[in-house]
C-alpha cells in the first residue's frame, strides 16, 4: 500500500471580527477595523515569514490554487476553519483589541453627526452675502451652497477625525 504525504494548501481570509467584511491580507482588514469600528488591531512582528506547518501549505492569491479556505487572524500566526465565531473568540480572548478613545465614526449615521452640520452652515453664512440674484439662478445658487456646506461639514469631520488621532 503506497500513499502520497501532501499538505492541504490552505488561502487565507482575512475576515472582520467585527461585521464578518473579509478581506486579502492583515493590513487591509486592520485598516478596515480601525477606520470603520475604532479598534486598533496590532499588526505582526514586521520581516517574520509565517512558520511552517506540517500539515498545512498556504497559497497567498484567492486566485491561486489551493484545497480549502481558513480565517486568519491579522495579528499572529493563528488560523481556524471558516467560522467567525472562533475567530472572534480567538481575537477577543488572545488580543482584545483596545478602543480609539474618543472614536468618530466617519459615516454620519447618528445624532452628532447631524449636529455638526448645522452647526458649520450658521458659522459658514456664506449665503447671506450673495448680491441678489434673477429667480432662475437661484436654484443653482443654494444647490451650490447645499453642495459647498456638505464639503465643509465634511471637513470638519476630518479635521475632527485628525485631532484624535495625531
Ligand atoms: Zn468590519
Ligand atoms: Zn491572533
Amino acid at each position: 500500500m503506497s500513499y502520497t504525504r501532501r499538505e492541504i494548501i490552505v488561502n487565507l481570509s482575512y475576515p472582520c471580527y467585527i461585521c464578518a467584511a473579509e478581506f486579502g491580507s492583515a493590513k487591509e482588514v486592520i485598516g478596515h477595523i480601525y477606520h470603520v469600528h475604532g479598534y486598533i488591531v496590532d499588526s505582526r512582528p514586521v520581516g517574520r515569514n509565517r512558520p511552517l506547518e506540517r500539515k498545512y501549505e498556504f497559497e497567498k492569491k484567492f486566485l491561486g490554487k489551493w484545497d480549502v479556505q481558513r480565517f486568519a487572524c491579522p495579528s499572529c500566526w493563528f488560523h481556524c476553519a471558516t467560522d467567525i465565531e472562533s475567530l472572534t473568540e480567538h481575537i477577543m480572548e488572545t488580543h482584545n483589541p483596545p478602543r480609539i478613545e474618543g472614536f468618530v465614526h466617519p459615516v454620519s449615521d447618528g445624532e452628532d453627526d447631524r449636529y455638526e452640520l448645522v452647526e458649520s452652515s450658521e458659522e459658514e453664512n456664506t449665503g447671506n452675502i450673495q448680491v441678489e440674484k434673477a429667480e432662475d439662478e437661484e436654484v443653482v445658487e443654494s444647490r451650490q451652497q447645499l453642495g459647498n456646506d456638505i464639503v465643509t461639514a465634511l471637513e470638519k469631520l476630518n479635521v475632527t477625525f485628525k485631532r484624535f488621532f495625531s
